[in-house]
């Protein structure tokens, strides 16, 4: 008698976790068709330079046209695909759907197209011989690759070796969200990186209390001198790039300027902001 409610919660976790791993499962095996189907799509979002205010770059931004779930976020499928090795396939895939669209574009030489990499794809053999092609590739068509790096990516055994393999490929390398991971600083004294890019969250103190935003201004003058170049994260106030601007950071993104755009829309974009 006493056993039977143990008896049936177990019967019911067991449930739940067979459930869940088969919507996970079946999640993955959704990703897989998806890249053979080809609903994967990216968004590009301008990057601006904060001395004239013209797009020196986007950043890519993968966008899943589910045929039953419609549009779904990157923060939900982006998981599921490096917890079952589809990241690989995935990233490969918006290398060269990337290529194929800025092949349609003419852009102004050094444009620098940003591309989030996650830490399975450095752990591949042939990641040299990879970067190699897409850096020539990329060439070809006028425009500089960046990788996008976390900071939990930094913690990785070999990545030290791997970011300066892939800067002596004059491959931009930036940490992305900085300030939300664990990166301890002395991390940042074993290699040198190309850009840091600020996380929302700062953007978000500004004009708030002061001493939140000292933590921001904290990090702005790290970037200063470690030479890196600034980018700041999510502006979505003329307040906020009035601040960033009067503290020297190099380079602005977010809503202020331009939502992520599909190509059309971005060519358009870029035409007006030319001038
Ligand atoms: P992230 O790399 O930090 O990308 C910036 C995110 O901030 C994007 O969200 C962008 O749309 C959003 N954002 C930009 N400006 C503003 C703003 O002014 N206000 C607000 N509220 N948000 C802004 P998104 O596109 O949903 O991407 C979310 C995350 O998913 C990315 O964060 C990145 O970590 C990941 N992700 C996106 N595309 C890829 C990809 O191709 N590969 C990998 N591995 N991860 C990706
Ligand atoms: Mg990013
Ligand atoms: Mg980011
Ligand atoms: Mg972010």
């Amino acid at each position: 008698g006493i056993l039977l409610p143990f008896l049936l919660a177990f019967v019911w976790l067991v449930g739940l976790h067979l459930w869940r791993k088969k919507s996970r499962s079946s999640l993955a095996d959704d990703i897989k068709s998806g890249i053979e189907n080809q609903e994967f799509f990216l968004v590009y979002q301008p990057i601006v330079s904060s001395d004239d205010g013209k797009a020196k770059g986007v950043e890519a931004l993968v966008r899943w046209q589910h045929p039953q779930m419609g549009l779904v976020r990157p923060d939900l499928f982006i998981p599921i695909a490096e917890q079952s090795q589809l990241i690989v396939p995935l990233t490969n895939y918006i290398f060269e759907r990337a290529l194929a669209d800025f092949s349609k574009l003419s852009v102004d030489s050094g444009f620098r197209i940003g591309f989030n990499v996650a830490p399975e794809h450095f752990i591949q053999s042939d990641i040299e011989a990879k970067f190699r092609y897409l850096k020539d590739a990329f060439a070809r068509i006028g425009v500089q690759p960046l990788i996008e790096i976390t900071e939990r990516q930094l913690l990785t055994a070999d990545m030290c070796e791997r970011i300066t393999a892939l800067r002596e490929l004059d491959i931009l390398v930036a940490i992305d969200d900085f300030g939300t991971g664990q990166t301890t600083l002395s991390l940042l004294q074993t290699f040198t990186l190309d850009y840091l890019k600020i996380d929302k969250c700062f953007i978000d103190t500004i004009g708030q209390d002061s001493v939140t935003s000292h933590v921001l201004d904290t990090i702005i003058e790290l970037c200063h001198k470690m030479n890196y170049v600034a980018v700041a994260e999510g502006v979505e106030t003329q307040q906020q790039a009035d601040y960033l601007i009067s503290r020297d950071v190099h380079f602005l993104q977010g809503y202020l300027f331009a939502k992520p755009m599909k190509l059309d829309e971005l060519s358009h974009w870029l035409e007006a902001h030319s001038e």
